[in-house]
């Protein structure tokens, strides 16, 4: 199997580890890790630690909270044309869809006078997370693709808090001589069948703390010679620690489905529910390696064979809420402006 299909299922099994081991905080993965150029780098799994209104946030809404509502110049209190409150550098298309975003799930709310569109938050943004750890899975050292690249640019960017290099080889003084010395390690051992699989982390290097409150330098590309960079003023960094942060919020780390296959069946790792195939010994990315051009594949006859509920599953298994206050108060019809 391809190297990307051996990385997918140490993801997830190492997000389950990870979840079952930190029932306060937030796991997610696949998410944006460049500020100048959104894109560049993606964080494989991160690790947000609750702030102290953590509890505040959970209440408001399930989902993200676009950063155009959080950044608008309006509060809790009196109501505001809608479009005095978007920042200016910000599209008029991409305000408005924040601004219906932000009503729909419950941040704003809004009332109308006079034919305008007036908005106010429904209660004040809180201070919910703290430090972020960002975590690049590398199974296997022996084919490390960008990897030195990918940690050199964390840690001058220093988006995130902490950096830890996750691996299942051995990691030698070679190893980590290469990659830079604030980059933690850990080796993961995966050890017994899928469903009575032990994770264990052993900590090779523990991870220096970045100094996200400073400005960043961020790689942007490199040419013979010389590489480009920005240099990423404090400010915009923290205004990028909270989109990832609400990104994580909403997103989580179960962003999998399960095939349409009979070898497909659901395994339980570290109390979470993944796709695992038979056929192939493993977990399966469905989206990537499943369908009729794999030779194991026998579609299901009914769709119900495969039943996983995994939103359901966050919301039993993490402080993440799926139908929180904000959106029960909504549903009820109380909402006075709704
Ligand atoms: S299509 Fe079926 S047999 Fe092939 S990898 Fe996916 S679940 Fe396994």
């Amino acid at each position: 199997m391809p190297a990307s299909v051996s990385e997918f299922a140490f993801e997830l099994e190492l997000c389950a580890r990870l979840e079952a081991d930190d029932r306060e905080g937030i796991v997610a993965r696949q998410l944006g890790g460049c500020v100048a150029e959104p894109g560049g780098r993606v964080l494989d799994a991160v690790r947000i630690e609750p702030g102290p209104e953590f509890d505040d946030r959970v209440a408001i809404a399930s989902e993200t909270i676009p950063d155009v509502a959080i950044a608008a110049d309006v509060g809790p209190g009196r109501a505001r044309y809608w479009k005095d409150v978007v920042p200016d550098d910000c599209h008029p298309d991409r305000a408005r869809r924040a601004v219906e975003r932000a009503c729909e799930i419950g941040f704003f709310e809004r009332e109308h006078r006079n034919g305008r569109e007036y908005v106010r938050q429904v209660t004040r943004y809180p201070d919910w997370y703290d430090r972020i750890v960002g975590i690049e899975n590398k199974p296997d050292l022996g084919r490390p693709g960008d990897l030195e690249a990918q940690l050199r640019t964390d840690v001058s960017l220093a988006l995130v808090d902490e950096v830890i290099l996750a691996t299942e080889s051995y990691v030698t003084r070679a190893h980590l001589n290469r990659i830079p010395d604030a980059v933690g390690v850990w080796r993961v051992h995966r050890d017994g069948p899928i469903d009575e699989r032990d994770l264990e982390i052993e900590v090779v290097r523990e991870p220096r703390s970045l100094p996200v409150e400073e400005a960043g330098v961020e790689p942007l590309e490199s040419l013979p010679g010389r590489t480009d960079v920005a240099v990423v003023p404090s400010a915009e960094k923290a205004r990028a620690r909270r989109r990832l942060a609400e990104r994580a919020y909403g997103k989580g780390w179960r962003t999998y489905g399960f095939p349409d296959c009979t070898a497909c069946r659901a395994a339980t790792v570290a109390g979470a529910t993944l796709p695992y195939c038979e056929w192939a010994d493993r977990v399966v990315d469905a989206s990537a390696d499943c369908g009729e051009s794999c030779p194991g594949y026998e579609p299901v006859r009914e769709a119900a064979d495969v039943d996983v509920d995994l939103e359901a599953e966050r919301d039993r298994r993490t402080p993440w809420t799926a139908d929180p206050a904000g959106k029960r108060r909504r549903q009820s019809g109380l909402d006075r402006f709704g």
